[in-house]
């Protein structure tokens, strides 16, 4: 099958209460055993890639890797760009076969951030490309005031109004949680998640998802989150994968052979993690 909507998905697990991980990919691999750990319990996935990570590999060629594999794919796959800080990225992401966008104003006021989702809005309509959001400020992990600071936290009287404003069809919320590794464990507001899904029907957003206790994560699925985005974990996973088979091996193709079983243990308990009743897709 070819690529799945973001909305699409997301808008399915809002409604058989389960959340779908987007895992940060940069490579190949990473990609493709996302998806085969995706097949292995029968879940939809979202393949996401950080704009920082231009460094290393186009949007291009990502997009056409993820579509490629999302064509040979037995579950729905969707394709994200994470993170594009201006609207140059963003319009970028849509240009390299991006058919799902986030646009993160949450560093400008309320209404730059409006409008400079509006903007992004507009183009990404034009081409059918769906649109994430943030509205509060996730920021670091490693510093305890951007997670523990609740002036940093998304206002849920805020959200109706953010939300038909620009029209977005998701939104990324800071209720706790933050990027990368935790100075220490995130307590996330749980009432808070509740309040800000009570103003909007759109899926939640939760960034920062790696490193969250499994009691706080299920809460948070079962106050509505629906997508999860987790780029750390992943990462820390391929890397332990690999420390035991690097000396053992005598060729690349080795090394990355004998990771995919350990790599896919991690990721096949991520998405039994987020499926609290144990929501089963159809084998297409
Ligand atoms: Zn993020």
């Amino acid at each position: 099958m070819s690529l799945t909507s973001v909305k699409e998905i997301l808008q399915h697990a809002s409604k058989h209460a389960y959340a779908v991980p987007a895992f940060n990919i940069f490579n190949y691999e990473s990609a493709m055993w996302a998806i085969k750990a995706a097949e292995k319990v029968r879940m939809p996935v979202i393949i996401q890639f950080f704009p920082g990570y231009t460094i290393h590999v186009s949007m291009r060629v990502i997009a056409d890797t993820v579509k490629d594999l999302a064509r040979n794919a037995r579950v729905p796959v969707g394709l994200h760009l994470d993170h594009a800080r201006d609207f140059e990225t963003a319009i970028a992401g849509i240009a390299a076969g991006f058919s799902s966008v986030m646009i993160d104003g949450s560093a400008l006021p309320f209404e730059d951030n409006v409008a400079l989702t509006s903007q992004v809005r507009r183009v990404a309509t034009v081409f059918g490309v769906d649109v994430e959001a943030e509205l509060g400020h996730v920021g670091s992990g490693s510093k305890l005031d951007d997670f523990t600071n609740p002036n940093n936290y998304t206002d849920p009287k805020e959200v109706k109004r953010f939300v038909e404003l620009t029209d977005v069809d998701s939104l990324a919320i800071a209720v706790g949680n933050g990027h990368g590794h935790y100075l220490t464990a995130p307590v996330l507001d749980f009432e808070r998640i509740s309040a800000i899904k009570a103003e909007t029907d759109i899926p939640l957003v939760m960034h920062g998802g790696s490193d969250i206790p499994d009691e706080q994560i299920r809460e948070s699925v079962i106050r509505g989150m629906s997508k999860f985005n987790i780029a750390t974990e992943y990462g820390c996973a391929m890397y332990k994968a690999q420390e035991p088979v690097v000396a053992q091996q005598d060729s690349h193709f080795g090394v990355l052979h004998a990771m995919e079983e350990k790599v896919l243990e991690y990721l096949t308990a991520k998405f039994e993690l987020l499926n609290p009743n144990g929501y089963r897709g159809d084998e297409k």
